[in-house]
């Protein structure tokens, strides 16, 4: 996805108890209050415990390690992050962690990198048992230190916030998936004429790197990060993005589905690959097989994600029915059951992969 997230709530719920646990937790509370944030842990641990939801082949998780990793990397990164509710020398510890973070990641992609790739795998397979401050060993040292110091502000002022959105939106998402996403994926894996990954871990954040979700990994293991407060992969988008991210495990510019059919028939041609075009298929294919999967479920009027994607990432592109247009003179089209790439005159089939889509 292409939008970034903007700040949600984080004002602590504070549900109405009854008796003398009441009695208890307004003490703690009152004490705690009376102390800086990080004394304010003991009284809430029950918070960092990760929940997750398994719907077939897919395991969707809001998990407090990924989230503050997800987090301080976003903030270090770009400038658009709201700041967490603190100050004083929580705010300093915080903007320490967030200056290691951008020394730690430097330049590189969470995207592409391996370190921080197997890192995000590690922390998002933490067991409950090992919140309190332990983490995996595989991650680096720098890393866990930050991570180490930033984590019990976070978890007294934020993650209690990011946690209710991340799952709100798996509430939300889990019945689409319950009910259409096993068609979906035989639709995808028939469109891309290969099989769909076999098991999807979706980590639901509050931050997914530059463009609000990303996914690794490949036809065995996907790993997605969805951000839960980006507008365009909520409601009945979700169900999109629960199909397009692990589609990149199988659809990519240079392997998998797409991309190398592409490259081929632009050599052929003697151009350019169009840019991003692969991605601009991808894009389209989950779009239009989630159009047809809710229909079929009374849903008329789903706007989908690919038509904002052309006046965004993806502009000089267009989509009739059953076709990508790329810019440049060359463009991906479907011609009857076939995928062309096409420029003036001459035609050069690039494969079948996603036949059924459009026709
Ligand atoms: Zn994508």
């Amino acid at each position: 996805m292409f939008s970034r997230p903007s700040r949600i709530d984080s004002a602590p719920s504070r549900r109405p108890r009854s008796g003398i646990v009441s009695i208890a937790l307004i003490l703690v509370f009152a004490a705690a209050e009376a102390l800086s944030v990080r004394s304010a842990l003991a009284a809430r641990t029950t918070a960092v415990t990760p929940s997750f939801t398994q719907v077939g082949r897919y395991r969707l998780q809001s998990h407090p390690w990924v989230n503050l990793h997800q987090r301080l990397m976003y903030e270090a990164r770009f400038d658009d992050a709201a700041p967490l509710p603190v100050s004083g020398p929580d705010l300093e510890n915080w903007k320490r962690a967030v200056d290691a973070y951008r020394a730690f990641v430097g330049n590189r992609s969470p995207i592409f990198d391996r370190e921080l790739i197997a890192m995000n795998d590690a922390l998002a397979t933490t067991a409950a048992r090992d919140l309190a401050g332990k983490m995996p060993g595989s991650v680096p040292q720098a890393a866990a230190k930050a991570l180490a110091a930033a984590m019990p502000i976070y978890r007294a002022v934020q993650w209690e916030a990011d946690d209710r959105a991340n799952r709100f939106w798996i509430a939300v998402a889990e019945p689409l998936l319950a009910s259409a996403g096993e068609e979906l994926v035989e639709a995808h894996a028939k469109a891309y004429g290969t099989p769909f990954p076999k098991r999807i871990l979706v980590d639901v954040t509050s931050f997914a790197w530059e463009f609000g979700s990303y996914t690794v990994g490949g036809a065995e293991n996907a790993h997605a990060v969805i951000a839960s407060i980006v507008p365009g992969n909520q409601g009945f988008a979700s169900l999109e993005m629960l199909m397009h991210e692990p589609s990149h495990a199988i659809v990519d510019s240079d392997s998998g589905a797409i991309g190398p059919d592409i490259a081929r028939a632009a050599a052929e041609l003697g151009v350019d690959p169009p840019r991003a075009l692969w991605h601009a298929i991808l894009f389209y294919t989950s779009s239009e097989l989630t159009r047809r999967a809710l229909a079929a479920r009374g849903v008329p009027d789903y706007h989908m994600i690919v038509k904002d994607m052309y006046a965004r990432g993806f502009r000089g592109y267009g989509a009739g029915f059953g076709r990508v247009r790329a810019c440049g003179g060359v463009r991906g089209e479907h011609v009857g059951r076939e995928v062309r790439l096409v420029q003036d005159r001459s035609t050069t089939l690039i494969g079948d992969s996603i036949h059924q889509v459009g026709v």
